[in-house]
């Protein structure tokens, strides 16, 4: 970094508890075209809100299906546990900018300074306090890298109930370190496929050496739920009301942008399920509904997984085993096997309804992006910024780096705001392996994929 940069150092905007938003925004409420219903698999007939509620915390099944209201208020127990690490700062990135040489102002919303250093704790709070307000005793859930369930065995600890985890397999392997969180909160953490429930027999009777997805945690978990008493499920991702928390992000950003006399002419983030990127994007987005601002959106998913952008929109199921009720999104095929990249939590096969609406309408875009390019683009931004990104968010970095290119080669100083969805800390494994040239893209061919969607829909 220069001296004169060093001097501005890294702008960092932050907001009063005051100012930490009252509501979260939900935007299926204000879509132009609202996304198809989710159907019950059984009957092909639209769920309603009670259908879910042997799955899920009756209120989020609320707010799930809620086409109408578009604020929800935030309670405040909730809002109290956000004042633990909100706001999260506006950060200026003027290293980034200098690094690059580029015109562009470049912002990151930095979501990794949580506790558990991701934004996924944003809907674990939520969702674990609807619990105990319903009187669940314990709770279950899938994790692929580990930051969903590290968060919520973070927030099931803060409002006492107990969690059980499933684990992907590959990634509770390649991660110990999160599996020590979750047991230092006093998770229960399964490596999944498992032989503890029937989903996970099954899918490990037919290929024994699975390396597990978060289709089989996400099958396993809701085994559980639905087989032990005053137990619920929850979700960290792909689900609408998990956007809904996520846009606190977007809210408070929208004001730190102000705050900075500046608005995003492109928004960013990763790409797994779509948390990360509608609590960013949603609340700008509102602002392109009504024809004020015209700004693009940008999801980043990875090359080998690429449901956004070479996937088909039909309904499909959300998990392996086909527990899920039918969801109309961008899929690549509910048992489809993604390769071992890094980035464990965009190892999705599938896309939030709202998002994959939004994307079949032209309101966003998305790009895939190799694993090589999202690791170079993570040590450019740690050498910049000082903060080593999670590889999930390289993703983001790098798709912003493109952006910020092109305006060094047209000259214009286009605004991007990207999500920092959390820090790689615990994921320096990945690092190591990137530094000392071990690791590799991973494609995949038109054939594998439309055989793949062939496959799940015969399932
Ligand atoms: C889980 C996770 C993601 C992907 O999930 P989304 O729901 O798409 O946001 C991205 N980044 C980090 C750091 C994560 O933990």
């Amino acid at each position: 970094m220069s001296a004169n940069n060093r001097k501005k150092g890294q702008k960092r905007y932050l907001l009063s508890e005051e100012d930490i938003p009252r509501s979260w925004y939900n935007i299926q409420a204000e879509m132009p075209v609202k996304p198809a219903p989710l159907l019950n698999p059984a009957t092909k007939q639209p769920l309603k809100p009670d259908d879910l509620f042997p799955i899920f915390a009756e209120e989020l099944c609320r707010q799930e299906l809620n086409q109408t209201d578009v604020w929800i208020e935030i309670p405040e127990d909730v809002r109290d546990c956000y004042k633990f690490y909100r706001s999260t700062p506006l950060v200026r990135a003027y290293g980034l900018e200098e690094a690059l040489g580029t015109p562009a102002k470049i912002y990151f919303k930095n979501e990794s300074v949580s506790p558990m250093g991701s934004h996924k704790l944003n809907s674990a709070i939520p969702q674990a306090y609807y619990c105990k307000k319903e009187g669940v005793k314990n709770v279950t859930t899938e994790t692929g890298a580990g930051q969903w369930g590290a968060s919520l065995a973070y927030a099931a600890r803060m409002f006492g109930l107990e969690a059980a985890v499933y684990q992907v397999k590959i990634s509770y392997e390649q991660k110990p370190y999160r599996k020590s969180i979750m047991q230092t909160f006093g998770a229960q953490v399964t490596p999944s496929p498992s032989m503890s429930t029937r989903a996970g027999k099954d899918i490990l009777t037919a290929s024994p050496n699975h390396q597990g997805s978060l289709g089989t945690a996400i099958s396993e978990a809701i085994e559980l739920a639905t087989t032990t008493p005053n137990c619920k499920y929850t979700l960290g991702s792909v689900l609408s009301h998990v956007s809904l928390h996520q846009t606190v992000i977007g809210l408070e950003a929208e004001k730190q942008m102000a705050m900075a006399g500046d608005y995003p002419d492109i928004v960013i983030a990763c790409f797994g399920g779509g948390s990360n990127f509608g609590g960013l994007a949603f609340p700008f987005m509102r602002h392109n509904f009504s024809g004020e601002r015209n700004t693009r959106f940008i999801a980043a998913e990875p090359e080998s997984c690429p449901k956004l952008t070479r996937g088909v929109f039909t309904y499909d199921f959300g998990d392996e085993a086909g527990y899920t009720p039918l969801l109309p999104m961008y899929t690549l095929g509910h048992n489809f096997r993604p390769a071992n990249i890094h980035a464990g939590g965009l190892r999705y096969h599938g896309a939030g309804v709202i998002v994959s609406q939004l994307l079949k309408d032209g309101w966003m875009e998305a790009v895939d992006i190799p694993q090589l390019e999202s690791f170079e683009a993570g040590v450019l931004f740690a050498k910049a910024e000082g903060i080593i990104p999670a590889p999930e968010s390289c993703h983001a970095i790098a798709a912003t780096i493109r952006e910020a290119l092109k305006c060094k080669e047209t000259g214009e100083e286009k605004t991007i705001l990207f999500n920092l969805s959390g820090h790689g800390l615990i994921d320096m494994a990945s690092y190591d392996k990137f530094l000392s040239g071990d690791l590799q893209n991973y494609t995949i061919s038109d054939e594998e994929i439309s055989e793949n969607i062939s496959n799940s829909n015969r399932k």
